[in-house]
C-alpha cells in the first residue's frame, strides 16, 4: 500500500493547520515528545493487531509482558487455532478480560487464515469486521502497522482533545472528525501519539498538572482552572504557530517522564 505519507518536519506541517491556535498547540506537542511513538512492542501488523486487542482496559506495559511470551509462541494466526480456548486464556491470564479477548483472537485469526491468506487486512472497513477490532483498534493499525494517516480515538486522546477545545464532543467517533478536520493529514498519526503522551504525562484524568503544562496558555479548560491568562507569564506570542512561542514554553515546563510512557 502506498498510502503513507512521506515523512517531514511536524512543526513545518504543524504550521498548516488552518487555525493558528491549533498549529501553536501542535508545534508544542511536536517539541515536547519528539519521540513518541505506539508503546505496544510490535514487529509486524499481526503482532500489532493481536497486541492492540489485549490492551482494552490494560495497560499497555502489561501488554507488553504478555505478548513477549505469547508472540515467540505464537508466531501466526494458524497458530491461535492450533490451541484450545482454554490454552490461550491461560497465556494472556494476567491481562483484563481474558476470555473474552481469548474468543476474539482466536474468531480474528480464523477470518485471517480463512479470508485473507493469514494476512491483515489493510482497509478500515476490512478490520472493523474483525472480533474485537473496534475502530479505535483499526486506526492502531491503520497508523502504525501500514502508514496510513488516522487518528485513534482512545480515553486519552478524548480528554485531551477536548479539554484543548481541538475537539468538542464527548464521542470518540465524532473528536476523530473534528481532529481530522483541525489538523493537518501528515500529522493525524503523530498527534495521535502526542495527545496520549501528554494524557499520560500531565493532563491526568483526574488531576490536570495545569500549572506545568506548556500548553496552558492555549488551553481553554487550563485557563477555566487557572484563570484567564494563565500562563501568559512565558511572554510567548498566543495563538500563533511561531517557534519563539513554543520554544519559550517548552522551557517552562520540560515535565518529568515528559518523553516516557
Ligand atoms: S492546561 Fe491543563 S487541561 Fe489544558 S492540556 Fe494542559 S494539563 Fe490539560
Amino acid at each position: 500500500m502506498s498510502s503513507a505519507t512521506p515523512a517531514m518536519d511536524p512543526r513545518e506541517a504543524a504550521r498548516k493547520a488552518a487555525d493558528p491556535r491549533v498549529a501553536a498547540i501542535l508545534e508544542i506537542l511536536a517539541e515536547t515528545y519528539p519521540d513518541a511513538r505506539c508503546a505496544l512492542e510490535h514487529e509486524n501488523p499481526f503482532q500489532l493487531l493481536i497486541a492492540t486487542i489485549l490492551s482494552a482496559q490494560c495497560t499497555d506495559k502489561r501488554v507488553n509482558i504478555i505478548t513477549r511470551r505469547l508472540f515467540p509462541r505464537l508466531p501466526r494466526p494458524e497458530d491461535y487455532l492450533a490451541i484450545s480456548q482454554e490454552e490461550l486464556e491461560e497465556l494472556i491470564r494476567d491481562c483484563g478480560l481474558y476470555r473474552e479477548k481469548a474468543r476474539n483472537i482466536r474468531a480474528t485469526c480464523r477470518i485471517l487464515v480463512e479470508r485473507y491468506g493469514g494476512e491483515v487486512p489493510r482497509t478500515l472497513e476490512e478490520l472493523i469486521q474483525l472480533p474485537g477490532v473496534g475502530r479505535k483498534t483499526a486506526n492502531v493499525v491503520l497508523s502504525n502497522a501500514f502508514g496510513v494517516p488516522a487518528i485513534a480515538v482512545d480515553t486519552h486522546v478524548l480528554r485531551v482533545s477536548n479539554r484543548l477545545g481541538l475537539a468538542s464532543s464527548p464521542d470518540p467517533l465524532k473528536t476523530e472528525r473534528q481532529l481530522m478536520e483541525a489538523i493537518p493529514r501528515e500529522l493525524w498519526s503523530q498527534a495521535h501519539h502526542w495527545l496520549i503522551h501528554h494524557g499520560r504525562n500531565i493532563c491526568h484524568a483526574r488531576n490536570p498538572a495545569c500549572p506545568i503544562c506548556p500548553l496552558l496558555r492555549h488551553c481553554p479548560e487550563g485557563q477555566r482552572r487557572l484563570g484567564p491568562g494563565a500562563g501568559a507569564e512565558t511572554g510567548a506570542p498566543a495563538g500563533g504557530p511561531a517557534a519563539g512561542g513554543a520554544d519559550a514554553e517548552r522551557r517552562v515546563v520540560d515535565a518529568p517522564g515528559a518523553a516516557g510512557r
